[in-house]
């Protein structure tokens, strides 16, 4: 059997994360090295190591839930927008970011990260999770 993804022990809660949103195809929760607070991933909860390797319907659910978190993002944080990137260099497991942004941010800039005070993470989720 293949090893599991980090996002796949997350999934399965072997391991910890900050969880704002699932439902039966996917799994929304705060990316560990955010490029801004309350930065996101949405992950499906099938393996596919790619987006383009996910089936149609399955892809359809799985942007129907990131539409959704995307507004909640948005409102809850008061983001001018939401940043969405696919990347995929570090974890062989589908996921989109969704990043919050706030006027005057640098779009270009996916490298320098943010760190989030004692209690904030979960003060970011839990005002995201009230808007969903
Ligand atoms: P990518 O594969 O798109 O290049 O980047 C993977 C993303 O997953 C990175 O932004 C990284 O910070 C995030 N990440 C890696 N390991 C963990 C983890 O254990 N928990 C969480 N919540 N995020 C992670």
């Amino acid at each position: 059997m293949q090893e599991k993804t980090i996002f796949q022990k997350i999934i399965d809660r072997d391991i910890p994360a900050t969880i704002v949103y699932e439902d039966e195809f996917s799994i929304a929760f705060l990316d560990i090295f955010p490029v801004a607070k309350g930065h996101l991933l949405v992950v499906p909860k099938k393996p596919y190591a790619w987006i383009t390797d996910m089936p149609d319907g399955e892809l359809g659910a799985l942007w129907a839930s990131v539409k959704r978190i995307m507004i909640a993002q948005k409102k809850a944080l008061n983001a001018h927008l939401v940043q969405v990137n696919i990347v995929g260099d570090q974890v062989p497991h589908a996921h989109i970011h969704l990043v919050p942004r706030h006027s005057g941010a640098n779009y270009g800039d996916l490298t320098t990260h943010v760190q989030y005070e004692p209690g904030e993470a979960q003060m970011y989720a839990e005002k995201i999770i009230a808007s969903l």
